[in-house]
């Protein structure tokens, strides 16, 4: 069997990605770091979607956290592989520069790229070896062009974005595929708190996205018709920055 695997999948985006995939054929296993609560209804989301789910609760920032999570994961499903990979998790701890503590520093940086390392890792193996896989690495629109308040969370998104783009060359002879989805505005938890109607007057579009609209980006990224993209960062984001 072919699985993927959403981290951050309880929430969000993360949630919406699940469905897709779930939609599109995949038993899918959602991570998560806290909400057991939110994990379980994206379970049963997933269900309702007519799919397998399983949900593996790991913090993506622990190295030794994932790795044994992941390897009781391949313990437990042999003959299985993870298929799709899609690094989602993600936290903002915004502030300027002048006043930021080490921790916002690092806490944002280590989920971010830590988290990508210590997933992606061991899961490339299963996928180079079975010639075909799919990693999409959740950006930012701060990853590109910067957003002041925001100098931890732009390096961490700017940093998945040369990662991807290293990668990518590494494994496409293999048929593995390595993306990166850079969102403008989505209507999350994580926008909570944010001033929606001032904001939306900055987006073209003028409104924020929903994290359905992500998904379909992913799902198409996903999908076999995306083969020959790789190596790429493609925006969502309502015109906001092109
Ligand atoms: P969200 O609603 O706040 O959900 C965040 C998800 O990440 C939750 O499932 C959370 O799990 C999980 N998570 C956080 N820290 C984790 C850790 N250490 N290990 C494992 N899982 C962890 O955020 P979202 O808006 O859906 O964001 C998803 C991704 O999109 C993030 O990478 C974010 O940076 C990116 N993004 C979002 C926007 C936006 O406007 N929303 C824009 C651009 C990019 P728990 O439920 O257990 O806490």
């Amino acid at each position: 069997m072919k699985y993927a695997l959403v981290t951050g999948g309880s929430r969000g985006i993360g949630r919406a990605v699940c469905i897709k995939l779930a939609g599109m054929g995949y038993p899918v296993i959602i991570n998560y770091v806290n909400n057991t609560a939110e994990a379980e209804k994206t379970l049963q989301l997933v269900q309702q979607a007519g799919q397998t789910g399983e949900i593996l609760k790991f913090d993506v920032s622990n190295g030794q956290e994932t790795r044994e999570a992941l390897e009781a994961w391949e313990k437990s499903h042999p003959g299985d592989y993870i298929e799709v990979l899609v690094n989602n998790a993600g936290i903002r701890r915004d502030n300027v520069m002048a006043f930021m503590p080490e921790e916002e520093w690092n806490n944002v940086l280590d989920i971010t790229l830590k988290g990508f390392y210590y997933v992606t890792q061991p899961l490339l193996q299963p996928m180079l070896a079975h010639k075909s896989g799919r990693i999409i690495n959740m950006a930012s629109v701060s990853g590109l062009k910067g957003t002041l308040g925001q100098t931890n969370y732009s390096a961490a998104k700017g940093g998945i974005i040369a990662a991807t783009k290293a990668l990518a060359q590494e494994v496409a002879r293999k048929n593995v595929t390595v993306n990166a989805v850079a969102p403008g505005y989505i209507l999350t938890d994580m926008v909570e708190g944010l001033d929606e109607a001032k904001l939306k007057k900055t987006i073209p579009a003028n409104r924020f996205g929903t994290p359905g609209e992500v998904a379909a980006l992913v799902g198409f990224l996903v999908s076999s018709e995306a083969a020959y993209i790789t190596g790429n960062v493609i925006s969502i984001n309502g015109g906001l920055y092109t």
